[in-house]
């Protein structure tokens, strides 16, 4: 694990609570830089904005990101 590992979490429950039948604890996505929610969870434009921002050897860190919402 990458030192310095940040943790603040997303906490959004945005399409989590249906998944898991009980209250969700919001999602534990980290946030992407300069944003306060995780890739699955800023809005598109943010998002597109980000991923505008990625080269082919980009060192991306998405852990605990819902990618499947
Ligand atoms: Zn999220």
């Amino acid at each position: 694990m990458r030192p310095g590992y940040p943790t603040t979490r997303c906490g959004s429950t945005a399409g989590m609570a249906r998944r898991s039948g009980r209250e969700s604890v919001g999602c534990g996505g980290i946030h992407i830089p300069g944003r306060s929610a995780c890739l699955a969870h800023v809005s598109a434009a943010d998002r597109a904005a980000y991923l505008g921002t990625l080269s082919a050897d980009a060192d991306i860190d998405h852990r605990g990101t819902p990618f499947a919402v």
